[in-house]
């Protein structure tokens, strides 16, 4: 099946054909509590109705019409990502990559505006994942993902996660920007401690230098607050968030300040689909559910409770040896494969995703309720069971 695609995907021998809430049914009628969740992106299950509503809605009124003209629901879907965060200004764009690529152009032109035109390279960490077009390739620095796609875009300096010294040791007059995932994804769900934020923050207004988030893994709702850097309370001067953005449509955005966002005039940057009133309306459902009163404490003690049951299973086998992250974004650091754990914990019905570094990721929805973590538990207990050599 599939032969007349391009093989870059190792995919799983499963197609699904319904989505229920937390759960997905397989073709074959088999049900699996979903902790992938398409990669962080359907926060708030499959088929919530006041998403699909939406979507139905908006595409009875008109799907798109180009950023020639106005957009409301993409204004009001502005208006309310910037009085939830940090931010003055927001641009709409289609994906994680495409948003990380404008947040890279902006800190470009904020220092170019000022007549810094020497200032254009940025500062990204080990593990960091931010997309696969050829600037975030070079952003994310990992060997696999730039072999064979040379030359590398010029203008990035990798340095350790956590590690002040070397950021400060790092720093040139050249540098524009420090780029880091509050919690990074891809590269094993590793914590950015909220000191080094606070340091990071302080170099960078020593040395007007902007400070870029990539939350697009992390963001909305993921770790219990909208933004992952509200548990630092250091805010950047860009975001970038997408995957739980549009639940599933998608939709990636920037969020920034006025200093960085006037830099950007008619004609500097732009997007056919970016911000279309299909995407942007149901980015305003998926917000309506999140900043429901309540919604996010939920993801705050129900993740909790699962990362208090997963503390115990490493005691109880030898599975894993350390449980990481903050709410609902979870890795476990494997002892055994993580490939053979997902295969295992996808045999007894729950679907996870591996991470850099031998880790496997947990990334529930946010709407999980009690029985599913009882669910889930008992799938992690069976599954460790059957891999304990
Ligand atoms: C997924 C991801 C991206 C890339 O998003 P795409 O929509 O796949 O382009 C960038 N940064 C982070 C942190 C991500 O998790």
């Amino acid at each position: 099946m599939s032969s007349a695609l391009v093989q870059n995907y190792a995919r799983i021998d499963i197609a699904f054909e319904q989505g229920e809430g937390s759960h997905l049914i397989a073709e074959n009628g088999k049900r699996y509590l979903d902790f992938t969740c398409g990669i962080g992106v359907t926060s708030l299950g499959h088929s919530n109705a006041r998403v699909t509503n939406t979507l139905k809605e908006q595409a009875d009124k008109v799907w798109h019409v180009s950023n020639l003209y106005n957009i409301e629901p993409q204004a009001q879907l502005a208006e309310r990502l910037t009085t939830t965060s940090f931010a003055d200004r927001a641009f709409f764009c289609n994906s994680g990559g495409e948003a990380v690529e404008a947040a890279l152009k902006m800190a470009r032109i904020f220092h170019s505006s000022r007549g810094d035109k020497e200032r254009y390279r940025v500062l990204t960490f080990a593990n960091a994942f931010h997309g696969r077009t050829l600037a975030t390739i070079s952003a994310g620095g990992q060997a696999k993902h730039l072999e064979g796609f040379g030359p590398r875009v010029d203008g990035f300096d990798q340095v350790r996660l956590n590690d002040l010294d070397a950021v400060k040791a790092a720093i040139g007059p050249a540098t524009a920007a420090i780029l880091i995932e509050p919690v990074q994804g891809e590269g094993g769900v590793h914590v950015a401690d909220a000191v080094f934020l606070k340091g990071l923050r302080a170099l960078c207004d020593a040395n007007e230098i902007l400070l870029i988030y990539d939350e697009i893994q992390c963001g909305m709702g993921r770790t219990g607050k909208l933004w992952a850097y509200e548990w630092s309370d250091v805010a950047p001067d860009i975001l970038t968030a997408a995957k739980a953005l549009g639940n599933g449509f998608p939709i990636g955005a920037v969020l920034a300040t006025e200093a960085v966002a006037e830099t950007l005039v008619p004609g500097k940057h732009g997007t056919t689909f970016g911000g279309n009133p299909l995407a942007t309306s149901v980015a305003n459902a998926v917000l309506d559910e999140m900043l429901v009163p309540g919604f996010l404490t939920h993801v705050e003690t129900i993740g909790a409770k699962l990362r208090k049951h997963l503390q115990k299973l490493i005691g109880n086998k030898q599975v894993f040896s350390e449980v990481r992250g903050i709410g609902l974004m979870i890795g476990l650091q494997c002892t055994v494969s993580n490939l053979d754990f997902m295969t295992a914990l996808r045999e007894e019905g729950l679907l996870s995703v591996v991470a850099d570094g031998n880790v496997l990721r947990l990334l529930p929805p946010l709407i999980i309720d009690e029985t599913e973590i009882d669910e889930a538990c008992a799938a992690l207990e069976r599954a460790c069971t059957t891999i304990t050599p």
